[in-house]
């Protein structure tokens, strides 16, 4: 699992001096730690706010346990909006792309020649959540 990119992790990253990809790593690991998080799709596109609730902890305590200070209000803020989301591609959730459709065009090279067909987009939806993502081919 990964931390969902966000601004506001990105303020949150710059405001403790650590790259995103630190800061994620250091709350999966926390979380995993104490057992807030399991990795599963349920843990998908989850905020840490409604992780905390469920489990009656205390997102504070666990920012603590993060960073080893208590948060201020701004960062507070900011760390329990952050959602933890899986490892795929899926920009919502994190599951995984599958593709589902592959869009062609015609390119004849002269007349006397069958016509060829080239790649020029993919639809790929998401396993979990059905999002579906549209990528164009560049020539
Ligand atoms: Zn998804």
């Amino acid at each position: 699992m990964k931390i969902k990119e966000s601004k506001e992790l990105k303020k949150l990253s710059e405001s403790l001096k650590l790259t995103e990809g630190e800061n994620s790593e250091i709350i999966i690991n926390k979380g995993f730690e104490v057992e807030l998080f399991v990795d599963s799709p349920e843990c998908w596109d989850v905020s840490i706010i409604e992780h905390c609730v469920s489990s009656e902890n205390h997102s504070s305590d666990l920012f603590k346990r993060c960073f080893d200070v208590y948060p201020s209000s701004t960062q507070w803020a900011w760390f329990r909006s952050l959602k933890t989301i899986g490892d795929g591609d899926c920009p919502e959730c994190g599951g995984n792309l599958e593709i589902v459709d592959h869009n062609y065009k015609m390119v004849r090279r002269d007349w006397d020649s069958e016509p060829e067909y080239e790649t020029i987009s993919k639809d790929e939806e998401c396993t979990n959540c059905g999002k579906r993502v549209f990528t164009g081919i560049d020539d």
